[in-house]
């Protein structure tokens, strides 16, 4: 058998990987970019003896390179993050349907669809600057563009999936109309142009250059897990709200993946699968990477996502975020969210 080198980055030309059916590997295209996602694969290869080769890249890579590589494709298994993401993939009918017992015993309804399943979720909330904002003023998304927030909302673009899921949430939830208010009074609020992640802006709702925003979880638990002092400092200055706790719940998104059709490994793919959804998977996602695990029987042993406590997530299916998401887009450029 041949030794092969992971591959880290689709630039590297030197990066080969075999399509032998017969051989006892795994090949695993991921638009995933947490380090701490090395320590879940290296525990699969040691459990099955299972060998994974990862390329690693941006989304519109992977796909765009799935599809020109078709029928021959040496992709097993396709992961990435956003559920409009993973849903514009099925739409390119790129996912075999995977029936496993154990998926479906143990990924809930509203995160699977017969393509592709969520291995871990992260939730959207809002986050405010304690010293400028009375968090009674921003419990619900809604509130972000009510005219109390004057000047006082950073956000990343709207063009992010991130957003646009949030959106798509939104559609599915208020309808179109209220949804273009909503955005509407978002970008009138904006303390400034959208740039950066959704760690710059929690920097920047604690230096004070807005007082409130929106960001995943992981970001949040990430800088409470910090040892250094400046994030410290950061993460004394925010509070955090669950939003739409007395409404339809604070909208999550995942990560997740599926089988390709072309899969050449297709046992071993299903097997990776059903790993990730397995008790000691599920922790790393939940412990690594500060997410939460699908599985209910999972265990967290990570203080700060402790630390946020529990809430009421949107029970929403997330297949249907991906429906409205180009409706969102729409929404969103109309209003001057870029
Ligand atoms: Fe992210």
């Amino acid at each position: 058998m041949p030794s092969i080198r992971p591959c880290l980055f689709l630039t590297a030309a030197i990066c080969t990987l075999p399509a032998l059916a017969q051989e006892n590997v795994l090949n695993l295209y991921s638009a995933r970019h947490y380090q701490t996602d090395e320590a879940l694969y290296a525990n699969f290869t040691r459990n099955t003896g299972i060998k994974i080769n990862r390329i690693e890249g941006k989304e519109d890579e992977l796909l765009e390179r799935i599809k020109n590589e078709g029928a021959n494709s040496p992709a097993d298994v396709f992961i990435t993050v956003d559920a409009a993401r993973l849903a514009q993939a099925d739409a390119l009918g790129i996912f075999a349907p995977v029936k496993s017992r154990i998926l479906e015993d143990r990924i809930p309804n509203n995160l699977r669809s017969p393509g592709w399943f969520a291995f871990s979720t992260r939730a959207r909330v809002i986050i405010y600057n304690k010293d400028s904002i009375n968090p009674s003023d921003v419990q619900k998304y809604e509130d972000l563009a009510g005219t109390k927030l004057k000047g006082k909302v950073c956000v990343r673009s709207g063009a992010h999936p991130y957003n646009l899921s949030l959106g798509s949430a939104l559609i599915q939830h208020l309808g179109a109309q209220k949804t273009e208010e909503w955005a509407n009074g978002l970008v009138a609020n904006f303390a400034r142009t959208p740039k950066g992640g959704d760690t710059d802006q929690i920097r920047a709702v604690a230096a004070g250059e807005c007082g409130v925003s929106i960001s995943n979880t992981y970001y949040i638990a990430r800088l409470l897990r910090s040892a250094k002092p400046e994030d410290k400092k950061v993460m004394e200055k925010i509070g955090v709200v669950w939003p739409n706790q007395s409404t339809f719940g604070t909208h999550i998104n995942i990560s997740g993946g599926g089988m390709l059709k072309s899969a050449p490994h297709k046992e071993a793919a299903v097997k990776f699968l059903e790993y990730l959804s397995s008790d000691e998977a599920q922790a790393y996602f939940a412990n690594g990477n500060n997410e939460w695990p699908v599985v209910k029987t999972a265990k967290v042993n990570n203080p700060a996502l402790e630390s946020l406590g529990t809430f009421k997530p949107d029970s929403l299916n997330i297949g249907i975020l991906s429906k409205n998401t180009a409706q969102a887009q729409k929404i969103f450029d109309r209003a001057g969210w870029r």
